[in-house]
């Protein structure tokens, strides 16, 4: 299929003239700095941070670029993966004319970020497997649809979506596909980002916040081709990315072996959690993950999860989520808080229901 973005594109977009910032204007490193209105003696902390950040995150992603085995021109960088998704619905959806298409349950920040931006959302639910309907999919597909989100693992379910129905999306979709793979790290399943430059209506998100660790520094990339990173770097704020994330994230790449380390002990810690909750009768499934969660269905989820507050133990309460009645989901933690969980979850079932 030949794709072509500009047509997807709200039309103001693709005129836009975006802000030039003094950074964008003068890129190179030594000199007299007198462009940006930036204090001169420094910071009032003991670090530096006087200085406005690289505005496209050069350094960074030729980093990502080599771990990720993609061009530096394909990566985007956003506040979160969040922003990416914010950004897409501003790009490519006129509000109250186009719509997008969202498969629950899945991740809520594309209802949400829809909502914002006003714009429809048409819903295909996932089979009880949480696998996707490709077929009822494309019948929802008007000449308004602008993006599919398939989220693979998928949240809250964990589970992986089958390769096969993404393709099929992919090639007969003519508008965006958006895989985010916020949890790939736990899979043994390869990345879409492999196939970027086959398909050009692609768009892989990946975040740093869940396997490497950094949630709080608020990194999210997005890779697609290099016209489609293009429009998002047009209208993305001229410093979404702080110095001090860009600086962090750079040093911590150099630790992949560490990060492998911590998803090897997080996936033997998945394992164990499964099986300590594969004893207790009471619990009636455990769904299959590739994820850092499971989600597991057990009586009166609503009520053990505010009994297991009381334990001062936070899990995610999916109970009222379509497909997931009577289900928590549960973060992967280390042996001591999961055993601490289990053990609460068993008090829980004898003091409360007498099982
Ligand atoms: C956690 C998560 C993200 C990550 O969001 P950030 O804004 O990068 O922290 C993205 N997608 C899904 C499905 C997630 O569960």
């Amino acid at each position: 299929m030949k794709f072509d973005l500009t047509p997807l594109l709200r039309p103001h977009i693709v005129n836009l003239l975006p802000y030039t910032s003094a950074r964008d204007e003068y890129t190179g490193k030594e000199g007299i700095f007198l462009d940006a209105n930036e204090n001169p003696y420094g910071s009032v902390t003991d670090e530096d941070y006087n200085r406005y950040p690289d505005p496209y995150q050069h350094e960074l992603k030729a980093e990502i670029a080599e771990i990720k085995q993609v061009k530096p021109s394909q990566i985007f960088l956003g506040n979160g993966s969040d922003e990416a998704i914010d950004l897409l619905f501003r790009a490519f959806c006129n509000p109250g004319k186009d719509n997008v298409i969202l498969l629950p349950p899945t991740y809520g920040m594309y209802e949400v970020s829809a909502g914002i931006n006003d714009v429809e959302t048409r819903k295909i639910p996932l089979t009880a497997d949480f696998q996707l309907q490709p077929n009822l999919i494309l019948q929802a597909v008007d000449e308004n649809t602008k993006i599919i989100f398939v989220c693979s693992p998928n949240n809250p379910s964990g589970n992986k979506v089958d390769r096969e129905d993404i393709l099929k999306l992919l090639q007969e979709f003519n508008g965006l596909v958006v895989v985010d793979e916020a949890y790939i790290d736990f899979s043994d399943e390869p990345s879409f980002t492999t196939l970027l430059n086959e398909y050009k209506n692609l768009l892989v998100m990946q975040t740093f916040s869940k396997a490497w660790g950094l949630a709080s520094l608020r990194l999210g990339m997005a890779f697609a081709s290099k016209d489609m990173i293009k429009i998002l770097n047009r209208i993305k704020p001229p410093y979404n990315i702080s110095g001090l994330t860009q600086q962090t994230v750079l040093a911590a790449l150099k630790n992949v072996d560490k990060v492998n380390a911590m998803i090897a002990d997080i996936l033997q810690e998945r394992d164990y959690l499964r099986n300590e909750l594969a004893k207790l009768d009471y619990v009636e499934k455990i769904h299959p993950s590739h994820a850092n969660f499971l989600l597991v269905k057990m009586p009166n989820a609503s009520h053990v999860y505010d009994d297991l507050i009381e334990e001062k133990i936070i899990v995610r309460n999916r109970a009222k989520v379509q497909l997931c009645e009577e289900c928590l989901r549960i973060t992967v933690g280390t042996r001591t808080e999961n055993t601490a969980f289990i053990q609460a979850l068993k008090k829980i079932y004898t003091e409360s229901f007498n099982l």
